[in-house]
């Protein structure tokens, strides 16, 4: 365990593991999360800039959630974020559906294109000096 500053209120906690975020603003955070989401579905047409003022939050922080998939804008509303590829509009995620369906296709070509995988040289152990006993 070390102790280190929050990354939100720089208080001092004790870190364990995950986002450098003390237990209180955690819990602020996920508060904002279920406001968002809230207000997301209950005003479609909203912004993202209208979004994160009347919640009171970051619009990096709504961007943030949109692509962890926390948060997904409903179908003809007017945000969203930015595919990360082409820049298209989107509602979730990191990728459009084009540059997703591309990326597969690409990944495919490559698994099809008949390359034999290169598969780590299973040790025999009796080669490994670690296992050699002294006699
Ligand atoms: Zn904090
Ligand atoms: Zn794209």
């Amino acid at each position: 365990m070390e102790v280190v500053a929050c990354s939100r209120c720089r208080r001092l906690f004790n870190y364990i593991s995950g986002p450098k975020t003390c237990p209180n603003c955690l819990e602020a955070q996920e508060e904002e999360f279920q406001k968002v989401k809230k207000y997301i579905q209950e005003n479609k047409g909203s912004t993202i800039g209208q979004v994160a003022e009347e919640c009171d939050v970051s619009e990096k922080q709504i961007r943030e959630w949109v692509r962890q998939e926390r948060l997904e804008f409903a179908e003809g509303s007017n945000i969203g974020v930015n595919c990360e590829k082409c820049g298209q509009m989107i509602r979730s995620g990191r990728f459009c559906d084009k540059c997703k369906a591309a990326m597969t296709n690409s990944l495919n070509e490559v698994l099809e294109s008949g390359k034999p995988k290169v598969e780590p040289k299973k040790k025999d152990p009796k080669d490994s000096p670690k296992m050699r006993f002294l006699s």
